[in-house]
């Protein structure tokens, strides 16, 4: 199983319900081989500043470490560290026809009004699919809105089998499945669209608890719920969402009563909530100011050696399945 996060801004609430905590429960169980990737080739295809960058990388190590994506158990690693990604997604590129990415909704919605659109943003999907294909990943956990990304991935994967084959005739590629998350789709603060670091509708997974409620009491929530006594629609509130992601069986029932019958405000709700947050928070904020960013920095380059063990083998395969090289063995 192999997953990416992209190092931008910082790992959010949104991030951690949608993918990290289930990424940590895949590990415990420990039913599955498991990768994932610090996607920092992704974040170049938007306007960006190395410096910030880099400083993003340890971020979201210590953070994902501190969160359970311990390197003891799974190989944790920094995208651009192993170069395979770059090459395999240029061979990709040969077999992945326009028109497929212009279909792309994710490149119309971050492209749309930008003065400057990278072909990197364009091609991102390609990179993606070389990512998952690179280590022949057969499970990838996907949020709603990287589906199309997946089926692209599978759709090159036919695609290069077609045209091109391992020893013996043998299928080199194969096609990744889908697990789709099980947390409903997490909104940003705004309640208009998805939690993102790039629309700035965040909450810090590891912002101080002042600031955290700062931002919590002011997010968006029923807007038909104007006074007090309104009863609200828990079903069209994100807090309520959050509440489903994060609060035990007991207290979501709690919430879907006490709103419908207006028993109590926005507010009390949301500080049930906030404290249920930082209840969750606590061992992982202890675990994070424990982390040392030389051991975290080891520990990345490790997953990367283990990483590109696996990159090399598929691309001895690639390169002399597609003629390439003057030594393609
Ligand atoms: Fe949302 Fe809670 Fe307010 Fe209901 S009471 S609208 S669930 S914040």
């Amino acid at each position: 199983m192999l997953s990416g996060i992209q190092p931008t801004g910082e790992l959010h609430i949104g991030n951690y319900l949608g993918a990290v905590r289930t990424w940590r429960q895949q590990i415990e169980e420990g039913t599955e081989e498991t990768m994932f990737c610090i996607v920092d080739a992704h974040a170049i295809t938007v306007p960006y500043e190395p410096k910030e960058l880099r400083r993003n990388i340890d971020a979201f190590a210590i953070d994902l470490i501190a969160c359970g994506l311990d390197p003891e158990k799974t190989t944790l690693f920094v995208q651009s560290d192993v170069r395979e990604h770059t090459e395999l997604a240029w061979y990709l590129a040969s077999v992945t026809p326009m028109g497929d990415l212009h279909r792309m909704t994710q490149f119309k919605d971050k492209g749309e009004g930008k003065d400057f659109v990278s072909t990197g943003l364009f091609t991102y999907p390609v990179l993606m699919s070389a990512d998952i294909l690179l280590y022949k990943a057969q499970i990838v956990p996907v949020g709603e809105d990287q589906v199309q990304h997946l089926e692209l991935a599978r759709e090159t994967a036919r695609r290069f089998n077609h045209r091109f084959h391992g020893e013996g005739g043998v299928d080199i590629m194969v096609e990744p499945r889908p697990r789709l998350s099980s947390t409903p789709r997490i909104m940003g603060l705004d309640g208009t669209s998805k939690m993102s670091k790039s629309k700035g509708n965040t909450i810090g997974l590891f912002e101080e608890p002042k600031p955290f409620w700062d931002k919590l009491k002011k997010a968006y929530t029923d807007p038909l719920r104007l006074k007090l006594s309104d009863p609200g629609r828990p079903e069209v509130c994100n807090i309520y969402t959050m509440h489903k992601a994060i609060s035990a069986d007991e207290t979501i029932l709690e919430v879907a009563h006490k709103c419908t019958t207006a028993a109590w405000g926005c507010v009390a709700c949301k500080q049930v909530l906030f404290d249920n947050f930082q209840k969750e928070l606590i061992p992982l904020r202890t675990k994070r100011a424990q982390l040392d960013i030389e051991k975290v920095r080891q520990a990345l380059g490790d997953g990367a050696s283990k990483a590109r063990r696996i990159a090399a083998s598929t691309m001895t395969e690639v390169r002399t399945a597609m003629g390439l090289g003057s030594l393609a063995t």
